[in-house]
């Protein structure tokens, strides 16, 4: 039996994302012995970030990947335990909760679910066969192999400006495939991407699928067939890659029903981050679809330790 499994956490933290880590250096220095389990992304969204420039107290912006990591050095410092596994799920039936990765089963007191949210896919043949092969959600991460080319990047929210403002500066030509007429970025972003001369603005069409040669030894994506949202009518256009930036599905579905969530899989949580099981709480892009920001789910993080803090005393365990 691992040592991790020998007895019961006082307060397993589940997702290392901002609101993970946050509570963890919360926890940690309340001398909780959090134990932290960072899932299969460490670092959460922001380590596929370019420049976060939001972040208050960086007035030169901060590189997500390096934020994430001091965030992580954080938590460590102040007695956050870090565990480099996934939790599968958990049976929140009674407490204390058990909570299982694939190969281990242990038990706590509390827990908080900082699992964020995952990109959304179109779910289209061509998404999977090209997955990787010129079907990308993350500019930062994969945007450098296509140096020079044409890409597209499909949405019209700030992701997509950010992704779409990201690729412009590497790429011969970028376009922007949106829905609608109008974009739903924040005011700054959409200008600064309206204002980019390598961007061009393909509006009302929606992809209808993704083409290549997969003739060869790996698949290679040359177009995209578009699709008009105002008529019935299609075109094709040639592009590189295609990187997705249509907005994100909460990481619930491990939980298997055991915690409310709403239509789109958030968590409901009440105004002390507290879910609908006793004990349970949730910070972060898992229950807020709102904000949505590094600094919010932080904030959340905050809120959901201090809230478990409390939720420990009243049971009588305090170290
Ligand atoms: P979002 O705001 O929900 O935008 C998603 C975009 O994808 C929308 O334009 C939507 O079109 C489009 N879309 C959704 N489903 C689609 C589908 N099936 N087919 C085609 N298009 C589809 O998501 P987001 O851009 O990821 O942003 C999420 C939140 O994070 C926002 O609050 C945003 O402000 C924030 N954020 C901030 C920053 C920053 O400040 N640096 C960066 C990134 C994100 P419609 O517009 O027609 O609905």
């Amino acid at each position: 039996m691992a040592d991790n499994e020998k007895k019961i956490h006082n307060v397993v933290i589940i997702g290392s994302g901002p609101a993970g880590w946050t509570a963890g250096i919360y926890l940690g220095r309340a001398n909780l012995s959090p134990v932290l389990y960072c899932g299969a992304q460490v670092g959460g969204q922001l380590t596929t970030t370019t420049e976060i420039e939001n972040f208050p107290g960086f007035p030169e912006g901060r590189d997500g990947p390096e934020l994430m990591m001091d965030m992580e050095a954080q938590a460590k410092k102040y007695g956050t335990q870090i565990v480099y596994d996934t939790i599968k799920s958990v049976d929140l039936s009674k407490r204390p909760f058990t909570l299982r990765t694939e190969d281990s089963e242990f038990q706590a007191h509390s827990i908080i679910i900082a699992t964020g949210a995952s990109p959304k896919m179109l779910n289209l043949p061509g998404e999977k066969t090209f997955w990787n092969r010129g079907v990308h959600t993350c500019a930062v991460c994969d945007g450098s192999f296509y140096r020079g080319k044409t890409v597209a990047v499909v949405g019209g929210g700030d992701s997509a400006m950010e992704e779409a403002m990201y690729l412009a500066k590497l790429c011969a030509k970028v376009y922007v495939v949106h829905r609608r007429a109008e974009l739903r970025a924040s005011r700054i972003m959409a200008d600064r991407a309206l204002a980019t001369p390598n961007m061009e603005f393909l509006w009302n069409s929606t992809i209808a699928d993704v083409i290549g040669d997969t003739s060869g030894k790996f698949p290679k994506t040359t177009g995209l067939i578009l699709k008009s949202t105002v008529d019935e009518s299609t075109r094709e256009v040639a592009v590189d890659a295609m990187f997705l930036a249509i907005g994100h599905t909460p990481n619930s579905a491990f939980l298997g029903g055991q915690v409310e969530v709403d239509d789109a899989g958030y968590i409901v949580v009440n105004e002390a981050q507290q879910t609908n099981v006793e004990g349970v709480y949730a910070a972060g892009d898992i229950h807020d679809h709102v904000y949505r920001q590094a600094i919010t789910a932080a904030g959340f993080g905050c809120k959901a330790a201090l809230e478990v803090e409390r939720f420990l005393a009243r049971q009588g365990v305090t170290s």
